[in-house]
C-alpha cells in the first residue's frame, strides 16, 4: 500500500557535517527526468541558518521540515534563503524564509513572471511538476492542493555578488558567480567544511570557451577535496571538473570532436515524454561539437541515493 502523502513527503535529507545538511526535494523516481529531484543545502551557524535554494515547493512544508525534522524544534535563529538562480524548480519556496538573496542579474521583473507562473509550475497538464512526478497522479493532486502559494517579486531579494561573504556565525558562505546556466547563477562555498552548493551552475553549458572559464574558476576557488552538489545531478569531485577542463581544451583545439551517440541519448527521455503528450519540444538541439563535452559532464555524474532518517 502506498503511504499517505503529507507536506513532508517530498523531503529527505542527509547530514554532511556538524553544521550542514543536504535536503532532497523529490516528487518520484524518474531516471529520465533528473529534475524529478532538486538538492537544497542547509547550513547552521551560531547566529543564522541558511537554506540554499527553496525548490519547486509542491508542498508548503519546507521551512517546517527544516525546523521540526532537521533542527529538531530547537531553532530560534533567522533562516536566510540564498538562491543560486531564479528558476521555478529552485525559487518557488523562498518566501517561507526571513530574508532572500540572489545575484542582481537574476532579478528581472519580466523573467519573474515566467519563473513564478503557477500553470507552468504545477497546474497545467504539461506543468514541470507533472513530469517531475513522473505522472504519479496521487502526488500531482496532493501538490496541486497543498503547494506553497506565496510568490516572490524582485523587491523581495537583496543582491549578492561574486566574492561576497555571508557570515552565519562560526561558518561563512562565499558567493561564487558561475554564469552559464543563467546569467546570474551562483554557487555558495563553505570553505570551512569544503562543501559547495552549486544549483545548476556546473557543467558544460554555453560555448566551450565559457565552459572552460567557468570550470577553471571552480578549480581556482574551491579546495581540491570540495564536495560539490549539483542540484539535479548529485555529488561532483574536482577530478570530474579537471576532466571537463581537459575536454573543453581538446574541443577548443579541435581534437576528439566525434559525435558521441551515448551523449545524444542523454536528453532523449525528456523529449520522448513531451512528444508522447503531443507537446512540441522546441528547445535548441545541442551543437554537435558540444556532444563530447556533454558526454564528459554526464559520465562524470555519480549516482547516489538519499534516504530519510528513521
Ligand atoms: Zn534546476
Amino acid at each position: 500500500m502506498k503511504p499517505e502523502l503529507n507536506d513532508f513527503s517530498i523531503f529527505s535529507h542527509i547530514r554532511l557535517n556538524d553544521q550542514s545538511w543536504l535536503i532532497t526535494e523529490s516528487y518520484g523516481y524518474n531516471p529520465g527526468i533528473p529534475n524529478s529531484y532538486t538538492h537544497l543545502g542547509l547550513v547552521e551557524g551560531t547566529e543564522k541558518v541558511a537554506v540554499i535554494d527553496s525548490g519547486t515547493a509542491g508542498t508548503a512544508g519546507l521551512r517546517r521540515y527544516i525546523e521540526e525534522v532537521i533542527l529538531e524544534g530547537k531553532n530560534k535563529k533567522p533562516i536566510l534563503c540564498l538562491q543560486t538562480h531564479n528558476h521555478i524548480d529552485h525559487m518557488s519556496g523562498c518566501m517561507q524564509f526571513d530574508e532572500r538573496y540572489m545575484h542582481p542579474l537574476e532579478l528581472d521583473k519580466e523573467d519573474f513572471k515566467w519563473q513564478t507562473n503557477e500553470d507552468r509550475r504545477l497546474l497545467s497538464d504539461d506543468a514541470d511538476l507533472v513530469l517531475f512526478a513522473n505522472f504519479d497522479w496521487d502526488m500531482i493532486h496532493y501538490c496541486r492542493e497543498h503547494y506553497y502559494k506565496v510568490k516572490p517579486t524582485v523587491e523581495d531579494f537583496k543582491p549578492i555578488r561574486d566574492g561576497d561573504l555571508i557570515d552565519l556565525g562560526g561558518v561563512t558562505l562565499e558567493v561564487v558567480h558561475l554564469p552559464g546556466h543563467t546569467k546570474g547563477s551562483c554557487c555558495f562555498y563553505d570553505a570551512k567544511n569544503h562543501v559547495a552548493y552549486c544549483g545548476d551552475s556546473l557543467g558544460t553549458v554555453g560555448t566551450p570557451q565559457a565552459a572552460l572559464e567557468r570550470n577553471l574558476k571552480v578549480r581556482e576557488r574551491f579546495a581540491p577535496d570540495t564536495m560539490m552538489f549539483d542540484a539535479h545531478g548529485g555529488l561532483r569531485r574536482m577530478a570530474q571538473i579537471d576532466d571537463i577542463i581537459a575536454c573543453c581544451q581538446e574541443v577548443l583545439a579541435g581534437e576528439n570532436l566525434e559525435n558521441d551517440r551515448e551523449a545524444a541519448m542523454g536528453r532523449l527521455p525528456w523529449r520522448y515524454t513531451k512528444e508522447k503528450l503531443g507537446i512540441p519540444d522546441n528547445r535548441p538541439k545541442p551543437d554537435p561539437t558540444m556532444k563530447r563535452m556533454e558526454h564528459v559532464y554526464r559520465s562524470a555524474r555519480v549516482g547516489y541515493m538519499v534516504k530519510k532518517e528513521p
